[in-house]
């Protein structure tokens, strides 16, 4: 669904699977394609939306949890997108689709080769997305910023009145926390985390952090 101009949510389909967001310009991003089971359905609002899978110019991951990422080889191949990945996702290709899969006692994700490494910035037309590394769910996790739309991609750093677990594989408490004070510093009007509903309007973004902060990471509990 369009969220406003450019800006589009595909919500998560089921229980394991992830929010996708697409930011069209004069180049198209799609960030996190999902579990590959519900790209077909994926498409299918896509297109209700007037978006042609092909128009996807580069694919992102948040991070490479199956449920971000699974379908990532899947819609490269139906889209002819580029796969850009953040350098820590680069170091952790290998070990993240093998150890975390099995977990949730799936076979080993889809392999998929990285065709662009992403720098700090990436320009798309009027949009510019900072990529900003912010580990601690998984130690390749990033978020994207547009700073003149005010818009923070996520992934699963922080969502509505929680945070990522840190629990699986690398996951980093210390660093999450640190990861959150850093967001939570920029201007944002419009949160779009990795799963749940998108937070809207300022006032709101900085009360979940405000809440967040208070009951994770108050140091009387
Ligand atoms: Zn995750
Ligand atoms: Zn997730």
């Amino acid at each position: 669904m369009r969220l406003q101009d450019g800006i589009y949510w595909y919500s998560e389909k089921g229980y394991f699977d992830a929010n996708t967001y697409i930011i069209a310009d004069e180049r198209t991003v799609l960030i996190d394609p999902g579990l590959e089971r519900y790209l077909t359905l994926r498409l299918k609002e896509m297109r209700e939306d007037g978006i042609d899978p092909k128009e996807v110019d580069v694919i992102m991951v948040t991070h490479l949890h199956p449920d971000h990422c699974g379908a990532t080889a899947a819609l490269k191949e139906v889209s002819g997108a580029q796969v850009a990945l953040h350098p820590s996702q680069r170091a952790y290709l290998d070990r993240m689709a093998e150890d975390v899969p099995k977990l949730f006692g799936m076979g080993i994700a889809p392999r998929f080769v990285q065709d662009v490494l992403l720098g700090a910035r990436l320009s798309i037309g009027t949009m510019d997305l900072e990529v900003v590394h912010t580990p601690g769910h998984s130690p390749c996790s990033i978020s994207v910023y547009e700073a003149e739309r005010r818009i923070l991609i996520c992934g699963d750093l922080v969502f509505e009145k929680g945070v990522g677990r840190t629990d699986l594989p690398f996951g980093d408490a210390e660093e999450l926390k640190n990861s959150l004070e850093f967001v939570s510093e920029l201007d944002t009007e419009l949160l779009l985390p990795g799963h749940g509903a998108p937070i809207e309007g300022s006032g709101n973004v900085k009360r979940n952090y405000e809440f967040i902060k208070r009951v994770y990471f108050n140091p009387l509990f």
